[in-house]
């Protein structure tokens, strides 16, 4: 999505580590008139699939994922981030390494808010390694519902989640792929 590569290359700054730091308007700052624009796409992507129910996780997902359920006139659900491992009979629960915070989250949704007859877009602001995503498909496996497919904003294309869930057979739509990232430079894959 040229608009979103283009803001990447107008704010973003690439830190150590592989981090692509975006604040300026999608994880602090957030520019609504982009990310509507990006749940535009997405629902054109996704409209077909029968959606019914939009899941993502906090924090920085929480925003566009709005924007995106707002499209589909669905609920948005977001799983949560537990710091301790103790875990209610009433929630679905699953580890996730986070890739930030270079530590391990419980993350946790209700039963009450999945269930089996939901058909399940996925929506997050980043691809790395892919725990996030795996997590938040476990999440939806463990409620008997279905995954329609996961709409990214940013995917890091020289990381292996994207390939490694688009092998398992999940559609994954990425708005702007990074191929490659240095201090001084960023190039985006072709779509
Ligand atoms: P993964 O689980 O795919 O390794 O990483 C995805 C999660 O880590 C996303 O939910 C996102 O919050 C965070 N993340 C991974 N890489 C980056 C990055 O380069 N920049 C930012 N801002 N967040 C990232």
């Amino acid at each position: 999505m040229k608009l979103l590569e283009d803001k990447i290359l107008e704010c973003g700054k690439v830190l150590p580590g592989h981090v692509l730091k975006v604040d300026g308007f999608l994880n602090h700052q957030i520019d609504v008139k982009l990310l509507k624009a990006m749940a535009e796409e997405f629902y054109s992507e996704f409209s077909n699939a029968d959606v019914n129910k939009i899941l993502t996780i906090e924090a920085s997902g929480i925003a566009i994922a709005t924007l995106v359920a707002d499209k589909f006139n669905c609920p948005l659900v977001f799983a949560k981030k537990n710091k301790t491992s103790n875990v209610a009979d009433d929630v679905y629960a699953v580890p996730v390494h986070s890739y930030t915070h270079n530590r391990d989250f419980n993350v946790i949704v209700s039963k009450k808010y999945l269930n089996k007859e939901d058909v399940v877009l996925i929506i997050d602001d980043f691809l790395a390694n892919g725990c996030a995503l795996k997590g938040l498909v476990d999440l939806v496996n463990q409620a008997g519902a279905s995954v329609a497919g996961c709409g990214i904003a940013i995917e890091k294309g020289f990381q292996d989640g994207g390939k490694t869930l688009r092998d398992s057979g999940y559609k994954i739509c990425s708005l702007a792929i990074v191929e490659n990232m240095t201090d001084h430079s960023l190039t985006f894959r072709k779509q």
